[in-house]
């Protein structure tokens, strides 16, 4: 087996988790401490590219959203319109995302949310400015985390991806733009009639600025509960021109790997 740069090697862990974040010379002792293993694979990455979380081969299989539905690029159903956003309420007038939630990009989503890798930001926004338009103007607004969930974490993932996605397309970036009102449960385990339901009403927005639009970032998009539920409340609060961007959007059912 290869040792991982996230194996919890108890020595070297505080120090990793120091060094991981921190784009400077101090890579080379993260280098030598560990080796060079891709975070998706556990392969070796070249020594062509020594500072590469993801190798080239894993970049490779990311699969882009292509085509489909105009406003959420979901594939089109042979007959009738998009059902994926049928039932977003207007507000919400698109979304975007750069890959499907296949191995590749769940390892990427996982180790950026769960292990402290947040130095795959850059890699992410990447991927974003390559498959998505970017936005003629409009700031970049997070999905906020749970205070009790942001405790845990130590950052938001969405505010990780959306500031190095401002940097990638020059947008300005606004973390506080979106608040949580409580503290709902995590989303994982529930259906899509339950994910909208305990998102519903959950965040809050200041009265709208000058900004041009919004464009609500987080890291998935799986069923667009959470992107309703924030564009419902930045329209409440006078926004307008609110679109969505994600890294990754979860498989249609059918693509599902079980
Ligand atoms: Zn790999
Ligand atoms: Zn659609």
């Amino acid at each position: 087996m290869v040792l991982k740069r996230s194996t919890t090697v108890t020595c070297a862990v505080s120090m990793v988790s120091v060094v991981k974040n921190t784009p400077s010379a101090v890579r080379a002792l993260e280098r030598f401490l560990l080796p060079n293993a891709c975070l998706a694979c556990e392969r070796w990455v070249g020594d062509s590219e020594p500072d590469a979380l993801v190798c080239a081969r894993c970049r490779l299989r990311l699969q882009p959203l292509l085509g489909g539905c105009g406003r959420c690029r979901h594939p089109l159903p042979l007959i009738g319109g998009c059902r994926f956003c049928a039932e977003w309420p207007p507000e919400l007038a698109w979304a975007r995302s750069a890959v499907w939630l296949d191995h590749e990009a769940r390892e990427m989503v996982h180790h950026l949310k769960y292990r402290g890798y947040q130095r795959l930001a850059p890699l992410m926004a990447d991927l974003i400015a390559r498959h998505a338009p970017r936005p003629q103007g409009g700031a970049l607004a997070p999905i906020p985390l749970t205070r009790r969930r942001f405790r845990e974490r130590g950052y938001n993932q969405a505010a990780v991806i959306a500031r190095a996605l401002g940097r990638a397309w020059n947008l300005p970036v606004h973390e506080e733009l979106l608040t949580r009102r409580r503290d709902g449960g995590s989303q994982t385990a529930l259906t899509p009639e339950e994910r909208a339901a305990n998102v519903a009403g959950a965040f809050a927005a200041p009265p709208a600025g000058v900004a041009r639009g919004v464009i609500i970032v987080d890291d998935v998009l799986t069923t667009g509960a959470t992107l309703v539920a924030a564009a419902g409340a930045l329209a409440g609060a006078g926004w307008r021109h609110i679109g969505a961007i994600t890294f990754a959007r979860a498989l249609p059912f059918e693509r599902r790997v079980i």
